[in-house]
């Protein structure tokens, strides 16, 4: 990247293994830049709470670890992208997509159709290890959807979220030892190739994930041109 562009209109991809801090990154990144952050398996999770046909049969294959079809998911992309849901000068923070090669090939093409492109695709590495745990005890503000962590990230007041005050919280139906070690499996399978993808194109700029999260936020600000 040489000619310098407005920060909220990036396009950055980030890529990493489930559990291994990438939508608190993204999220990190969304209020310190102002770029939509954009998560499909949000996207996913509210179109299942929808209770439509297409909402379920979704949500049927995310309760598994498994994959929701391309054709829907590539569809969804482009009319958040590029529909009339966001201005079209704001770039996008994508968190779980592309999540394979087939997805990414189809994506440069959905790019090319809008005269855009990818400008960073930052690869939070974290091994296999840390993730059960750090998935396992995971959960969120019903309200604003805070994450927290049994260890790692307790609310200050117990029961109480840090960033709105409501005091319910959920875990995700998919954060279970067995459903996790799947979707790990899948990560590694299908999503790990898109790192050779991206770095012929020059694009990927891969960080330690298991140090501090300020630290991770601060190496992905620099790659970005922040600081
Ligand atoms: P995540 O929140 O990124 O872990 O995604 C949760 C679930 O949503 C995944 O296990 C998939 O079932 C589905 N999902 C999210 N992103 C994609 C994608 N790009 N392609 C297919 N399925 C996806």
């Amino acid at each position: 990247m040489t000619e310098k562009k407005d920060l909220k209109s990036l396009r950055i991809v980030m890529i990493g293994p489930p559990g291994g801090g990438k939508g608190t990154q993204a999220r990190i990144l969304q209020e310190s830049t102002g770029i939509p952050h954009i998560s499909t398996g949000e996207i996913f999770r509210n179109y299942a709470r929808s209770g439509t046909e297409l909402g379920l049969k979704a949500k049927a294959l995310m309760d598994q670890g498994l994959l929701v079809p391309d054709e829907l998911t590539l569809e969804i992309i482009e009319d958040r992208l590029f529909g009339k849901v966001q201005d079209e000068k704001l770039g996008c923070i994508l968190d779980g997509f592309p999540r394979t090669v087939p997805q990414a090939e189809v994506f440069e093409e959905i790019l090319d159709r809008h005269d855009a492109k990818i400008d960073y695709v930052i690869n939070i590495k974290v091994a296999n290890d840390y993730i059960i745990e750090r998935i396992t005890g995971r959960f969120s503000c019903v309200k604003c959807g805070e994450m927290y962590h049994d260890s790692f990230k307790k609310p200050k007041i117990e029961g109480v979220c840090d960033v709105c005050g409501a005091t319910k919280f959920v875990r995700r139906v998919d954060d279970t030892v067995e459903v996790v070690q799947n979707r790990l499996n899948k990560y590694r399978e299908l999503t790990e190739p898109l790192l050779p993808f991206y770095d012929k194109r020059g694009l990927l700029h891969s960080v330690d994930g298991v140090g501090e999260i300020d630290d991770v936020a601060g190496f992905i600000a620099k790659v970005i041109g922040m600081k």
